[in-house]
């Protein structure tokens, strides 16, 4: 059954309804919220025209915005799909005058509504929605990568300095904003907020590096002046040593000696060598302090830069190189086989259904899953494959000198290694399955149209999922 959109009445219907189920669902013991669904249900009941629709976007949006907070505290286990439901909601009623596609999904949701109204219900119209949102807008690369790098691994900067400080908040401010209203990802200004953060955080670490460095460069300079003024007082001392000696040597020499004289200028002698030994002493003492000091500093500060080195193009969750590794090596990967005529494989892989896993067993399983998986990664991997995360639960590998073929091999390893892998969460046990595209670099290649090509065939991998797709040449 079609709808067109001169006669939209039943898609509206079909969407009136989803979004009545939606808003009841977040009734709570607050008579207040209830007060305010119903007056938001009843908003939706009136809706009748495409005019009286955009209104109830508007609805939907306010209300997520207002009460994300209290949907936030309820911590129910389905409070997130409530939210993504209703988050996809407001999008889909911006965009409702498209596809036939579209429509049957609506029939679907409408028949899912139908019965009664479970947890994997809402997760199936999640998917169903998810699913809606993707493919009309093509925003699987741009905007969920986007949010998820912002969200996910933007907040871990170490930097100590206030305008880290300022960074944080911007960014948070954004998170939330983002977080209340997913339909804003697809607003230009929003985007390009995103992306400055982004470039900020990189300016951010790249300053502190410097600092670092600075740091490093000073305190190896105070080191060396200490160093320095040691070496010249133990001079001093030998030279003041050496005189007493010859001092002695002259006594000894003499023909008549007198006992008692030599005695008493032996003992002068002795008293001064022990007074200039206890203050060259007691130098060496609170030097070699200030030497362990520095020393100390140094060693700190040489750690810290190692790290902030690493931070600079390894990503912290999962300790694979982070999109300014990939880009850096993949640039050089690309000139070498440019130039020696040598074959270069990319592998894009992306986990599937992951924001499940996020969803049922929590984020930090997520994370677990994450670093898991980009082990499995590195260890089928040769010395010379380069693995990186692209993003979220995405990863781009960098095979050198691999054909297509290869390329794909290694990918299909990956592939079945990975649906192996047995995870477990208190007492239950899951698995999980990733995609994967290969393109092989041609020589008219630059990183952008390599990437594209890869992430073409992930996209067809997506189609069925648990799949290995390589382009054709
Ligand atoms: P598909 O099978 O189509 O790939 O579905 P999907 O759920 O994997 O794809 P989608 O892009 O919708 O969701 C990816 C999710 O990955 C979104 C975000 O919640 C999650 N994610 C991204 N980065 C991280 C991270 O660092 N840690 C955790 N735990 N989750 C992350
Ligand atoms: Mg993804
Ligand atoms: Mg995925």
């Amino acid at each position: 059954m079609f709808f067109k959109k001169e006669n939209n009445l039943s898609y509206i219907d079909s969407l009136k309804n989803i979004a009545t189920h939606a808003l009841r669902l977040l009734k709570t013991d607050d008579p207040n919220i209830n007060e305010t669904i119903e007056k938001y249900i009843d908003m939706i009941k009136s809706i009748k025209d495409e005019n009286s629709m955009n209104k109830m976007r508007e609805n939907i949006v306010n209300f997520s915005i207002k009460y994300g907070d209290f949907i936030d505290n309820k911590k129910k286990q389905n409070d997130y799909l409530i939210k993504s439901i209703i988050n996809a909601l407001s999008q889909i009623a911006k965009d409702y005058d498209s596809s036939k596609h579209w429509q049957e999904s609506f029939l679907n949701i409408k028949e899912l509504l139908k019965t009664e109204i479970t947890l994997s219900v809402l997760e199936n119209i999640n998917t169903i929605l998810k699913n809606l949102i993707f493919s009309a807008k093509d925003t699987k690369d741009s905007v969920y990568k986007e949010l998820a790098e912002i969200i996910f691994s933007t907040l871990d900067i170490a930097v100590e300095s206030d305008k880290a400080v300022e960074y944080k908040q911007e960014l948070l401010a954004l998170k939330k904003e983002l977080y209340f209203n997913s339909a804003l990802l697809s607003t230009i200004s929003v985007r390009e907020n995103l992306k400055k953060l982004i470039e900020k955080k990189e300016k951010l670490e790249e300053e502190y590096f410097n600092q670092l460095q600075e740091k490093l460069k000073q305190a190896v300079k105070a080191l060396t002046y200490v160093m320095n003024t040691l070496t010249k007082d133990i001079s001093n001392y030998g030279d003041e040593f050496q005189t007493h000696i010859d001092q002695i040597d002259s006594l000894v020499g003499l023909e008549n000696i007198d006992v008692d004289e030599m005695s008493k200028k032996l003992i002068g002698i002795a008293l001064k060598i022990k007074e200039s030994t206890i203050s060259m002493n007691n130098k060496i003492k609170q030097l070699s302090e200030i030497i362990e000091k520095s020393k100390n500093t140094i060693q700190q500060l040489q750690e810290k830069l190692k790290e902030a080195q690493e931070n600079l193009i390894i990503d912290p969750l999962t300790k694979v190189y982070n999109r300014r590794g990939l880009w850096h090596f993949l640039e050089h990967e690309i000139e070498k086989a440019r130039r020696y005529r040598k074959n270069l494989s990319i592998i894009m892989c992306d986990l599937d259904k992951f924001s499940q896993i996020n969803n049922t067993y929590g984020h930090q399983v997520g994370d677990k899953v994450l670093e898991v998986f980009a082990n499995t990664i590195k260890s089928l991997s040769r010395g010379s494959d380069i693995v990186t995360r692209y993003g979220g639960e995405e990863f781009l590998i960098i095979v050198p000198e691999a054909n297509l073929d290869q390329a794909y091999l290694f990918a299909e390893k990956i592939r079945t290694a990975t649906e192996k892998l047995k995870f477990k969460y208190k007492d239950k046990e899951f698995y999980i399955t990733v995609s994967l595209g290969v393109a092989q670099f041609r020589q008219e290649d630059t990183i952008e149209t390599l990437i594209e090509r890869a992430d073409k065939m992930l996209y067809e991998a997506k189609k069925t999922r648990n799949a290995t797709v390589k382009e054709m040449l």
